[in-house]
């Protein structure tokens, strides 16, 4: 077993930096990170530290058993699980989530699964102020940000708090070797996308920067790895390490076009969040290449390509995610709808963003098309 502990203290989250004058401003989050092979054998000796003697488990309904087996490693620390965790935070299950904590006086939350199921920790942690431990099993990277997206009656609204953050994250490898691996390819290409876009961020500094390039390195490493061996233990930690390391990424600065892009076509069309990562990044990436070359330098560092775009573009394909918009259900004649959408109110990028210049790639990446600089 390999552990690897580290304590970091810090006000809230104020990332500002000015590239031109090299002035720049860092501030972490607080939060304890365990990580390692069979940590999940720390739940107890971490609820311990953070004072807890009635903790309730959270997990989706498909982790129950997971979460039943961790949670008896609690011994009477255990006072219940809740396995109805849901993507998105509804508002519902937070609230039957709630009632239960209320009438079971419980003290204290550890959330064992991907976004969704910390998403539930984080959204009962903020409305109780109970400690909140996440057992992260997918890449998403959710339990590094102070951010929560939740949705009442289908309508997502989403906030910022430094009361988000878990106090302690466990980060087991064991627990996501389960994970599909076209799904582990998914779920990390999504993961690069955060760090990608943190080099190039308006805010970015030099310690999230080093960040995002291992983390890239490390997730560009290891997942092909786990396509042709889903169990290799090396690839599934350097996995979860460069999860991590985007993860911060994604809590610290602020993100670009990319992901405004897929928020507008994910929101549009209701087409999958990880995937359509995965097909836009090549083309995001290429957009911006000319306006923000260091950030395209440490990439293809990271990749070991010479050419960013076209790296990311070939990484996917050899993980076997799709390639084509058209392919995971956008319409042809939602090319021009999404273009207008993107430029409205757009996030702050390296280069201006122009319809007719969105159109085209929007349009390149439903075609399936390699990255094109224009
Ligand atoms: P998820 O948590 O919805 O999990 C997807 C499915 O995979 C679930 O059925 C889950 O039980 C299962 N699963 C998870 N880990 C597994 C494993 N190791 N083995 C087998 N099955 C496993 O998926 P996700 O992609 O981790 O999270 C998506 C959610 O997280 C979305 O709601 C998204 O908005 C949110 N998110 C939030 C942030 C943030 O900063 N607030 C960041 C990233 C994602």
């Amino acid at each position: 077993m390999s552990i690897a502990a580290s304590d970091a203290v810090r006000p809230p989250i104020v990332a500002a930096g000015d590239a031109g004058s090299g002035i720049f401003a860092y501030c972490s989050q607080q939060y304890r990170v365990v990580f390692g092979a069979g940590t999940a054998a720390r739940l107890g000796e971490e609820t311990e530290r953070l004072g807890i003697k009635r903790a309730l488990v959270l997990t989706t309904p498909e982790q129950q058993d997971l979460g039943r087996r961790l949670g008896a490693g609690l011994g009477d620390r255990l006072a219940g699980l809740f396995a109805g965790a849901r993507m998105h935070t509804p508002v519902e299950v937070t609230n039957a989530a709630l009632r239960i904590v209320e009438s079971h006086d419980i003290d204290g939350l550890v959330a064992i699964g991907g976004g969704s199921t910390v998403g539930l920790g984080k959204a009962l942690s903020l409305r109780t102020g109970l400690p909140h431990i996440a057992m992260p099993t997918t890449y998403a990277g959710s339990e590094m940000t102070p951010i929560l997206g939740e949705t009442t009656n289908g309508i997502k609204t989403t906030q910022q708090s430094q009361d988000l953050v878990p106090d302690t994250v466990i980060y087991d490898v064991d627990l996501t070797v389960s994970l599909p691996p076209h799904v582990s390819a998914a779920s990390g290409l999504n993961a690069i996308a955060h760090a990608v876009e943190a080099l190039y961020a308006p805010d970015a500094n030099p310690l999230t920067s080093l960040m995002a390039e291992d983390g890239i390195a490390a997730l560009a490493r290891a997942l092909p790895r786990i396509m042709d061996a889903p169990a290799d233990a090396g690839a599934r930690r350097d996995a979860l390490y460069g999860a991590w390391l985007c993860g911060v990424c994604l809590g610290a600065v602020g993100m670009s076009l990319h992901h405004k892009l897929c928020h507008v076509l994910g929101g549009m069309f209701n087409l999958p969040h990880a995937e359509t990562h995965a097909i836009v990044l090549p083309h995001a990436a290429a957009y911006n290449a000319a306006a923000a070359p260091d950030a395209m330098t440490r990439v293809a560092r990271a990749l070991r390509t010479s050419d960013t775009p076209q790296g990311l573009f070939d990484l996917a394909r050899r993980l076997g995610l799709p390639r084509r918009l058209a392919d995971i259900g956008m319409p042809e004649d939602g090319i021009a709808r999404a273009a207008e959408m993107a430029v409205r109110s757009p996030y702050a990028n390296p280069r201006p963003v122009e319809r007719v210049a969105i159109q085209d790639l929007i349009a390149a990446a439903w075609r399936g098309d390699a990255p094109a600089q224009h």
